[in-house]
């Protein structure tokens, strides 16, 4: 991959401009907010977890198209997922962005659309772009509010 247009596909468009899962969660039970200096891309997620498992999950924000559509990408794929499943993709997720571009990528299918953001692994400066929300996850799951925030 060598031409920037190429980063910006279809589907990270898409979730650009239509993010999903875009907004206050407010029975949420964790929560967190993420920031990344490079960018200036900022982030905060909502989750409900019940007995383990992502019930819903919403974030709020500004940032560029990458960070946008990750976390929107993200917070669709998190869904009745339980929290060690969470975990996992976001190992999998990180490693994949990480991998430098001159070392052959195998992708799991357990990404599904989330693949299309490992191009950032082409552009060092975008990385945290994408890996913000999930940074941000990893507090929320953290931050065990247990009581329904009025924030
Ligand atoms: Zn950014």
């Amino acid at each position: 991959m060598s031409d920037l247009r190429e980063l910006y596909q279809e589907v990270i468009f898409d979730h650009y401009r239509q993010p999903r899962n875009r907004g206050v969660l407010p029975h949420a039970n964790h929560s967190a907010e993420g920031y990344n200096p490079l960018c200036g891309d900022r982030v905060t997620l909502y989750l409900i977890i019940e007995d383990g498992v992502v019930k819903d999950a919403r974030f709020e924000g500004s940032g560029c198209a990458i960070a946008t559509a990750s976390a929107s990408m993200m917070t669709e794929a998190l869904k009745g997922r339980t929290e060690a499943q969470v975990r996992a993709l976001f190992e999998r997720f990180h490693e994949g962005v990480t991998t430098p571009p001159d070392v052959p990528l195998s992708v799991d299918p357990a990404l599904g659309k989330l693949e299309t953001l490992l191009g950032v692994r082409e552009f060092p400066a975008r990385i945290k772009c994408a890996t913000l929300a999930w940074h941000t996850l990893l507090a929320a799951l953290q931050d065990e509010r247990g009581t329904v925030s009025t924030e």
